[in-house]
């Protein structure tokens, strides 16, 4: 069995994991399935981390800050990373909006400063590092722009080849021109985001490809490292609340799983109330948080100006309700102008460029503390999930053109007045 098993290596590297099935529990050995054979089920690696539990939080201060220090928690084998230095990345302290919007605190988990411009790179070096370990000479994913940034760049690094399918028309500039860049076979195909997922899945089930989008179970364990950071930022004080934009819902799983695991080695005692924002065109975890649901119904023609969450049918949309729930969190959408007004926000007033879907977290938040849903006295952490030149589209629609003059003082001085 031991493309799974294999034990434990000296220094805290954790390969005590086993793939099983998060609804019905059955392992899963196959490295290219990527459903439960029994119930069709989400898959997620369980870690033995008995070992960590005789760890304090200092033991790993040492490693340089990013995803690889906290390889206690990772299910690969770190002498095999494919590592572009992800992760480390700033936590801003936001004391304008918090004081615009009416918090106690806010601060944003800048996720933009990754190697690739998004958080996907948290989970693509992982997921990359577990294809070398399985041997895949072609990996592929379908995407609404980030992941195929990222896994572009991790394949090119890894020397593997990367197929990645898109929807056509509907991919940021700045995403499609990386993807691309990076050598990538680029595909568009006609049709959403679900539809892109549906082919590349079948040709995973095919062996043509290993798949590294977010069902991928060792995705999310490199994902897992944005909350292990904050608390690390944060000397492990528990913020209230951390607010995060929902596509695909990997992302709010990931930080779940990642504040399980950290209730379970005792370095934390509670947990934040996790809270999902999504775009109101496309809503199916918030019309199931508001009936008080556990499943969801897909939406079948998402839209918003916010192209990394225009997701209708959400992969980890169950894990995601389990999360908000068993935190007391909140699922709630906006607009895409209350988005756009977030990003412009972040800019002029904390000097900090996101993309529209990473403004998502803040509109969401401001929204929230509006209703009385949040509390003013709270501490939030909004994590705002990828860079604002990712859709420079987007950006300059919200801009005046620059001005033009002769280059002489009066005239610039005429031109700005
Ligand atoms: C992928 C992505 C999201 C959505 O994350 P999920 O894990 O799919 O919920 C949000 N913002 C940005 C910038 C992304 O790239
Ligand atoms: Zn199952």
């Amino acid at each position: 069995m031991d493309h799974i098993g294999g034990g434990r290596l000296p220094g805290g590297v954790n390969l005590q994991r086993r793939v099983r099935c998060w609804e019905c529990h059955r392992v899963v050995e196959d490295p290219y399935l990527d459903a439960c054979p029994s119930c069709n089920g989400l898959l997620e690696v369980s870690l033995d981390l008995e070992p960590v539990k005789e760890m304090a939080p200092s033991d790993l201060r040492s490693r340089p800050f990013g995803v690889w220090r906290y390889t206690p928690f990772l299910p690969v084998d770190p002498s095999m990373a494919v590592s572009l230095q992800e992760g480390g990345t700033p936590l801003y302290a936001c004391g304008g909006i918090a004081a615009d919007i009416g918090v106690r605190a806010l601060s944003v988990k800048y996720e933009g400063a990754n190697p690739t411009g998004s958080f996907k790179d948290r989970g693509m070096t992982v997921g990359i590092t577990r294809a070398r370990e399985i041997g895949a000479d072609m990996v592929g994913c379908a995407s609404t722009g980030n992941t195929s940034a990222s896994l572009a760049a991790y394949a090119a690094k890894a020397g593997i080849g990367c197929l990645v399918l898109l929807p056509e028309g509907k991919v940021a500039l700045g995403k499609l021109a990386q993807a691309i860049f990076y050598g990538a076979k680029v595909v568009s195909v006609e049709g959403n985001f679900d539809d892109a997922l549906r082919t590349i899945r079948e040709m995973a089930e095919q062996r043509i490809l290993y798949l590294l989008n977010s069902i991928n179970p060792f995705r999310p364990e490199g994902q897992k490292s944005v909350l292990l950071e904050i608390m690390d930022q944060l000397d492990y004080r528990l913020p209230d609340r951390i607010v995060l934009p929902v596509g695909n819902a990997g992302n709010i799983s990931a930080v779940h799983k990642a504040l399980k695991e950290l209730v379970e080695v005792g370095w934390i005692d509670g947990m934040p109330m996790l809270t999902g924002v999504q775009a109101s065109g496309s809503r199916p975890l918030v019309d199931s948080f508001q009936a008080g649901r556990r499943g969801f119904t897909p939406e079948p023609g998402p839209e918003t100006v916010a192209t990394a969450i225009r997701i209708g049918n959400p992969v980890s949309g169950r894990k995601a309700l389990d999360a908000i729930y068993s935190t007391g969190g909140a699922a709630v959408d906006v607009s895409d102008e209350e988005i756009l007004d977030a990003q412009l926000m972040l800019g002029r007033r904390e000097g900090v460029g996101v993309e529209p879907a990473s403004a998502a977290s803040v509109a969401g938040l401001r929204k929230l503390i509006d209703e009385g849903v949040a509390d003013r006295d709270e501490e939030v952490v909004c994590i705002c999930t990828g860079n604002a030149l990712k859709d420079p589209e987007t950006m300059m629609s919200q801009c005046v053109r620059p001005y033009s003059a002769r280059p002489e003082v009066s005239a610039v001085m005429e031109a700005i007045r």
